[in-house]
């Protein structure tokens, strides 16, 4: 066995452990290895190794990637400008940070009409800490509204990043907040089945909360 695939192994044997311990559905948790700072060969590897799903934050250290390993499912997780929507309406599957009006008019607009719809997420700021990026609570509902309009946008649910803190009742809290934003939303759009929570620090608790998309990279990546 590589390497590799022993190190895919441990972190899905880790995801199923805290979908038993929290009385989750049995693979209701996705993996997405987070891939921003590691090189193509090793993401190949990976890859070849049976995991499907990549997120990537920057979009100029990402294109390189994208075009050497096309059959992967790539998702941008990272701050998004408007100078830089077209190239990631052409290239990626998934948005997990569209977090203004303007920003998803423009995916929209510029998502090639031969691709299926491209997968969004709303970015949440939970913490409401001023620094951060993502829509303050009260701005959901409206942006969810304009998404569901956008042919080309397919509105899977909500993403956070909160404030890091190392006590799990803290991180709970934080995810509680994204799940109770996220269920009642789903009672008006019914399609909405992502709730993007969880990075290797916290996800034990997001899948506590709820998270069916864990974002995972150094807990993957380091040996
Ligand atoms: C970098 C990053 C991650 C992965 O973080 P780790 O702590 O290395 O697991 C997850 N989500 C986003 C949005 C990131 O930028």
């Amino acid at each position: 066995m590589t390497n590799m695939t022993e190190q895919l192994i441990k972190i899905t044997q880790q995801v199923n452990d805290f979908e038993n311990k929290y009385h989750r559905e049995p693979a209701s948790v996705q993996l997405l290895i987070v891939s921003k700072n590691q090189p193509i060969e090793k993401i190949a590897k990976a890859f070849e190794a049976g995991q499907h799903a990549f997120g990537e934050s920057y979009l100029q250290e990402a294109l390189p990637k994208v075009a050497a390993l096309p059959a992967i499912e790539w998702h941008f997780i990272g701050p998004l400008q408007s100078n830089k929507t077209r190239k990631i309406a052409e290239h990626f599957s998934w948005v997990h940070s569209v977090d203004s009006e303007k920003i998803a008019t423009r995916l929209n607009e510029q998502r090639p009409p031969h691709l299926p719809p491209l997968n969004v997420c709303i970015q949440v700021n939970v913490s409401e800490e001023a620094t951060k990026s993502g829509l303050k609570i009260s701005e959901i509902a409206s942006l969810a509204n304009i998404c569901m309009q956008l042919p080309h946008l397919r509105l899977r649910g909500l993403m956070t990043i909160p404030r890091p803190s190392h006590d799990f009742a803290k991180q709970r809290e934080e995810f509680h907040k994204l799940l109770v934003l996220w269920q009642a939303l789903r009672k008006q759009y019914f399609s909405l089945d992502t709730l993007s929570m969880g990075m290797s620090n916290d996800f034990e608790a997001a899948i506590a909360e709820g998270s069916t998309l864990v974002r995972i990279g150094h807990a993957f990546w380091e040996e």
